[in-house]
């Protein structure tokens, strides 16, 4: 366990809708902050790490729109909250933000101490810190305006690495990201940005070309969070 405090944006259960966890119930938990600056974010409420945002766990937990505040908790505390929330789901997708600036090790092997699974979703942009146990999901971001490089480290720590894509120079670029990376034993999926027909039709076929997986955003297609 670490003391280090969690800033988290927004916390709630619901079905995992991308990946290989594609299906499966879960506790999303959302940290504050990330540097990485993707143009297309859409969780750019998450981007502001300032001590004037803090708010009351209630009022984080219970808003009823997407804003920048949030509420710091201990690693033990996350725990005791999932408890008074009555979640059923045990498995737990720490994303952002960026979470891997945290040091998620404490949370995560707490997290599996107490029977639940944990995966987290990062951009590949810091070193991803976190239990031997936990999932990692590492979608890259590439030359971003924050100017952070995805690194080397964090495609090799990654259990699946999920790329969304729209044309070929997009395919191309992750195969140049991956090139040197042993994939052997991970799972690499394309996901076709925003359901459009012919990214759908161009993830299928190189996923059917290389073996790979198909993640289509299907919390999107439920109309789900
Ligand atoms: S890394 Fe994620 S949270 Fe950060 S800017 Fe990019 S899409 Fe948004």
């Amino acid at each position: 366990m670490t003391d280090q405090v969690l800033n988290i944006n927004e916390m709630f259960e619901t079905i995992q809708g991308e990946g290989v966890y594609t299906g499966v119930p879960a506790i999303f938990v959302r940290l504050q902050g990330c540097p990485v600056g993707c143009p297309w974010c859409d969780t750019k409420h998450t981007w502001t790490l300032d001590e004037n945002l803090i708010d009351s766990v209630d009022a984080v937990i219970n808003k009823s729109e997407e804003s920048e505040r949030f509420f710091g908790i201990s690693d033990l505390g996350l725990l005791a909250l999932f408890e008074q929330q009555g979640y059923n789901a045990k498995h737990v997708v720490i994303t952002g933000g960026e979470p891997c600036m945290y040091d998620l090790t404490g949370i995560t092997e707490l997290l599996h101490e107490r029977g639940f699974t944990s995966q987290i979703e990062t951009s590949g942009t810091f070193e991803a810190k976190c239990a031997q146990q936990t999932w990692v999901t590492v979608s890259p971001k590439v030359n971003m305006k924050g100017g952070y490089d995805v690194l080397t480290s964090a495609l090799q720590r990654a259990n699946e690495i999920k790329h969304p894509i729209a044309m070929q120079k997009h395919v191309d670029e992750l195969d140049a990201l991956l090139a040197g990376i042993d994939l052997t034993d991970k799972v690499v999926c394309l996901q076709p940005i925003s359901q459009q027909a012919r990214a759908t039709e161009l993830a299928i076929k190189t996923c059917i070309d290389r073996n790979w997986r198909l993640s289509l955003q299907t919390h999107k297609y439920v109309g789900i969070a």
